[in-house]
């Protein structure tokens, strides 16, 4: 069988590296690449050429692929090149827009959608929503450090001492976790807030302050994620947030609630009670933001507070995202892969239960 990975412009990772292609040939399995694919990934050609694969031009990967990987949905004239038993490995995000999903179906391919895999113990080698994570809240502070006007360490100088910054963190999921832990290595005080109760332990391990919201929904059902608050509690919440942030130097917000708009925590008025010269890093930008003010892929400033809306950070460091991603894949692949190299449709099993998304055009996604 033939796996083919694709040159994606808007993003600078790539989903195979040559270490994970070595791999999937010891699987039995024939790589294709598209040519320059992982340049900015820094994986030359000629390394992924040594590690067994074959480089060609994107419409060969294409039409040749039994199973395409990419980071991003594919647009129609690239869904339509595929053969119709080919399986296309990505993320398509079925809970927050159906769009992407229902163009695979109506292509008539096969698909399995990343960020459908269940978050158990068996999936977790193969989490590239955690993978991507950690580095978004590694990479959200680093953003915030380099606009910010002032140190994250406290110094002892001979003009005097700095106070280290004051670092809020809002959702303690994966990414939150790795901004405190950023943060604090960086000398920084670190605050952090999380809905779900569990979240308090791992805050306080890493040596970050946790503010707490009495009273919060936390369903143990949801799988692990959070659930939508009352609107009394966000009340209570924003509050909260608003006295701590406005004593902040850097607020970093990763609070998402799955298939709904980011909760909102940060509002005008709490972003114009900060001093001026701080920072947001909103990661959750892409599904609403947890600023009011943040916009989408862009970095704005309000009343001299500097808003990042970005999340994609992943994409900034490519590298290691590019490695980890294939990784996370290789897990994926080995599990449904028998001794001939051929992937089988085990829907016995959990994990394909839950991620394939479409079969042969018919949608298997139900919300
Ligand atoms: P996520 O990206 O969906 O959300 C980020 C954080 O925002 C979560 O911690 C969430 O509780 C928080 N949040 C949501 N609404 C909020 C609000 N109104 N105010 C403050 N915070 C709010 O979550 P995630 O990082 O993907 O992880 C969610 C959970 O899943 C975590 O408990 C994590 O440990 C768990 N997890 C388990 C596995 C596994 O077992 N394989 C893998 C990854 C994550």
């Amino acid at each position: 069988m033939f796996i083919g990975v694709i040159h994606e412009p808007q993003d600078a990772r790539v989903a195979l590296v040559p270490e994970v292609v070595k791999q999937l040939i010891s699987l039995k399995y024939n790589v294709l690449i598209e040519e320059d694919a992982g340049r900015r990934a820094y994986f030359s050609d000629e390394e992924y050429q040594n590690a067994g694969a074959k480089i060609t031009n994107q419409d060969e990967v294409l039409q040749q692929a039994d199973i395409l990987i990419t980071l991003h949905p594919l647009n129609n004239t690239q869904l339509y090149s595929l053969k119709k038993s080919a399986l296309l490995i990505t993320l398509l995000q079925p809970y927050f827009d159906i769009h992407a999903t229902e163009l695979v179906a109506k292509a008539g391919i096969s698909a399995v959608s990343l960020d459908m895999i269940p978050r158990t113990t068996l999936a977790q080698s193969m989490d590239v929503l955690s993978s991507m994570a950690s580095i978004a809240g590694y990479k959200a502070v680093l953003t915030a450090a380099q606009y910010l006007p002032r140190y994250f360490p406290m110094l002892t100088t001979a003009a005097g001492s700095i106070p280290p910054a004051k670092v809020l963190v809002l959702g303690a999921g994966v990414a939150g976790l790795q901004a405190i832990a950023t943060a604090k290595r960086l000398g920084a005080k670190v605050e952090a807030f999380d809905t779900r109760a569990a979240s308090r332990d791992e805050v306080q391990s890493l040596g970050a302050k946790f503010v707490e919201v009495e009273g919060a929904r936390d369903d143990k059902s949801a799988g692990g994620y959070a659930v939508e608050q009352t609107e009394e509690y966000q009340k209570r919440q924003r509050q909260l947030i608003h006295q701590h942030a406005s004593k902040s130097d850097v607020v970093i917000c990763t609070a998402q609630i799955r298939g709904k708009r980011a909760p909102i925590l940060l509002t005008q008025e709490t972003v114009e009670a900060m001093k001026p010269g701080s920072v947001i890093v909103d990661i959750a930008a892409s599904t609403g933001g947890n600023c009011e003010l943040t916009e989408n892929n862009a970095v704005i400033t309000h009343r001299s507070v500097t808003i990042v809306g970005n999340s994609n950070l992943a994409s900034e460091m490519p590298q290691h995202a590019s490695q980890l991603f294939a990784r996370n894949l290789f897990n994926f692949l080995k599990m449904f892969t028998d001794k001939e190299g051929n992937f089988v449709y085990d829907l016995n099993n959990e994990i394909l239960k839950s991620s394939l998304v479409v079969r042969s055009g018919e949608m298997l996604y139900k919300k």
